[in-house]
């Protein structure tokens, strides 16, 4: 048994390929592919952390 294996948080399969996160304010979400991602931000908008970005103050 090995726990480098984490489940998608939305379909509860292995996640084979990292890099489908998302972080909400429960912590950090892996996805086991980029539709469980986009479904899981559509049902959970208002937990999402979005990314630092600072676009909008670069006068
Ligand atoms: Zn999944």
């Amino acid at each position: 048994m090995t726990d480098t294996n984490k489940v998608c948080d939305l379909c509860g399969l292995i996640v084979e390929v990292s890099g489908f996160t998302l972080k909400t304010k429960e912590g950090l979400k892996s996805f086991c592919c980029e539709g469980c991602k986009s479904i899981f931000q559509l049902l959970n908008e208002d937990q999402l952390i979005p990314e630092a970005s600072d676009q909008d103050h670069t006068n």
